[in-house]
């Protein structure tokens, strides 16, 4: 079994065009994020364990004056400008954390966007989210020296993805719900879930070769009426994958567990959960029965085995020849 960790690395620019960060802010989120991130982060590099890190890449600029907003509009940017203005640095910028990421090759940096604009908001359209993808690509080139191969959208909203792969060649990690449409009421999806484990995600070629996966779990069950049967939900999936890795007939799945890294320190007990899982995983990996891999190892595994990408890469051999 293969287990694919991302993490949506954000801080306040998530929830930047709302009150909401002022409100985490006050809280002392974002201040507890540059506390405690860096022994979740030491810990995956001791660990070996590699992540998919789906940056906000405006997190690598410290200073604002460099930070781009003319290619957006309307409110949106005026939201964000103000942003700018009137936040602590501590909640939107992240250089030393992730500098601390990167020390750890083996860790995958995506692209989460630069100012994390979701398509459903009036002032967003494909010029601004391309133009917004572009500087993302651009400053996380240029700042840390990586090529991003993955983009994971916004509130999972890939309306321009066909747009997108096109232009960046970028693959994704896609909300299930897109493929599934499940219209199930929400206790019946929890009881189902229980009962059957989290879906094994699913990778598959989009059209223009670039690799899609769905996630199988948001590993988080802060917020919500349903909290205690989020959690009661999570800890089921979560025990319900670590006994599968022994069975031979799984042997072939990928779970793709998702969270943003404050939701660790949100709530200290998803923290110790996620430790936990850690460990546990370890073990079986040192058993042989489990590997932690990134999404851009499991697009790459993906496209090896495609006999369409086969024939492209002799057509390419062919024609350099
Ligand atoms: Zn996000």
């Amino acid at each position: 079994m293969k287990v694919v960790i991302s993490f949506d690395f954000e801080l306040a620019w998530g929830v930047a065009d709302s009150y909401e960060w002022e409100v985490r802010e006050r809280s002392g989120l974002y201040d507890a994020c540059h506390a405690e991130l860096p022994a979740y982060i030491r810990l995956l590099e001791e660990m070996s364990v590699p992540v998919t890190w789906a940056i906000v890449s405006n997190l690598l600029n410290s200073e604002t004056g460099h930070i781009q907003t003319e290619h957006l509009k309307g409110r949106y940017r005026e939201s964000v400008e103000s942003f700018l203005h009137c936040s602590k640095p501590t909640s939107r910028s992240a250089v030393d954390l992730i500098k601390q990421v990167v020390s750890f090759e083996q860790h995958e940096i995506a692209t989460h966007t630069a100012t994390h604009p979701y398509p459903s908001h009036c002032d967003i359209d494909e010029d601004v989210y391309m133009d917004d993808v572009r500087i993302s690509l651009d400053d996380i080139g240029l700042l840390l020296g990586r090529v991003p191969t993955n983009i994971v959208y916004p509130r999972d909203e890939a309306h321009y993805h066909k747009a997108i792969a096109k232009k960046f060649g970028l693959g994704a990690r896609i909300n299930p719900k897109i493929l599934r449409r499940s219209n199930l009421p929400r206790i019946l999806k929890y009881t189902s879930e229980i009962t059957n484990g989290a879906p094994p995600s699913r990778v598959m070629l989009g059209m223009s070769g670039e690799v899609l996966q769905t996630g199988s779990a948001l590993f988080n069950w802060y917020g919500g009426r349903a909290a205690f049967v989020k959690r009661f939900c999570l800890k089921a999936i979560l025990r319900k994958i670590l006994i599968s890795a022994s069975e031979p007939r799984m042997e072939k799945d990928i779970y793709h567990l998702w969270l943003h890294p404050f939701n660790l320190l949100r709530d200290r007990a998803v923290g110790d959960a996620f430790k936990c899982f850690l460990i546990q995983a370890d073990g079986l990996r040192k058993k042989g029965l489990l590997e932690f891999i990134t999404m851009n190892q499991c697009g790459q595994e993906l496209l090896a085995e495609s006999d369409l990408h086969k024939n492209y890469k002799r057509l390419c051999n062919d024609t350099a020849d």
